[in-house]
């Protein structure tokens, strides 16, 4: 079905549900919410909420809207993800800006905030780092809730890092943004908390997965094994913290193993992997030594 005939009249004719039907018929070999997507995308092209979406079934849709909707709908039926579409994705309850610079955020991700949050609820001040932090998702969730908090994200890449700017600017959060790979550009600077989502997807299962071929390589890819990147920063995390201080890593879910070994070669007192509400491994806590 053609949304559009080409003998079409420039008259309002299709309405938002045919409209919606449509689109989630396109989407339906995309993805697993082809229906949800659909009137995403609808909401989108027609500037309203999706709740108005649904509330006005009956409403005619101006042509080039639906031209534009037509589009929206192809796009994203070639895999393109959502949030690149609309420009934006929610976590943590707050709004992000998401660009293809940077990677979408994910609900599982969550864990590592609740995580951060617990871990430093006894710090007056905590002074916290976010390696790798993309559109900033995580260190602006963090310092919204903890305002006392002096969060420090970091990104190697400087297009990721203008986003994170501009939702840190639009959320009016103060985080310092510093471009570096991993600790690099940072000194001799040193943290009650390290929280990081970094490329952990094994090279192979990256190939694989064309559900991932549209963002950013440097944000997933973890080498041949989905370690490259873990074992750079758990080699250094430890000497990074305050005695006693945290490091909060997201991980695959079958690496915990793996990163808990790895945590404990690099000179952390104490390991654990937590698993996310999916009941799968998802983040590593680890406790660097108490000072003497
Ligand atoms: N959770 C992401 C995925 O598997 C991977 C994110 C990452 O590598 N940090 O889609």
């Amino acid at each position: 079905m053609s949304i559009r005939p080409s003998n079409s009249p420039p008259s309002t004719q299709f309405s938002l549900a045919e409209l919606a039907k449509w689109g989630s018929a396109e989407l339906t070999a995309t993805g697993s919410t082809p229906r949800l997507d659909a009137e995403l995308l609808l909401a989108f092209a027609v500037s309203k909420p999706r709740s108005a979406v649904l509330a006005y079934p009956e409403a005619r849709v101006e042509p080039e809207v639906a031209d534009s909707y037509r589009e929206l709908i192809s796009r994203r039926g070639t895999g393109v993800p959502l949030a690149y579409l609309t420009g934006s994705k929610e976590f943590y309850s707050l709004e992000f800006e998401v660009t293809p610079a940077t990677l979408v955020p994910r609900p599982e991700t969550e864990l590592l905030v609740d995580l951060a949050l617990a871990r430093s609820s006894e710090l007056a001040q905590p002074k916290i780092l976010d390696l790798g932090t993309g559109c900033g998702a995580i260190a602006l969730a963090i310092k919204q809730a903890r305002p006392n908090s002096a969060v420090t994200a970091v990104d190697s890449s400087a297009a990721a890092l203008e986003v994170a700017r501009r939702n840190a600017e639009r959320l009016s959060l103060d985080v310092q943004f510093v471009q570096s790979q991993w600790f690099e550009a940072l000194g001799d600077e040193i943290y009650d908390m390290i929280v990081t989502n970094p490329p952990y997807v094994a090279r192979a299962d990256l190939d694989s997965s064309p559900e991932l071929a549209h963002e950013p390589g440097t944000a997933l890819d973890g080498g041949r094994d989905g370690l490259d990147e873990i074992r750079s920063i758990l080699g250094v995390a430890g000497s990074r913290l305050t005695p006693g201080g945290f490091l909060i890593m997201e991980h695959g879910h079958d690496q915990g193993g793996a990163i808990v070994d790895l945590a404990a070669a690099g000179g952390f007192a104490t390991q654990e992997t937590v698993p996310d509400l999916a009941g799968l491994d998802r983040a590593l806590v680890a406790q660097a030594a108490a000072g003497s």
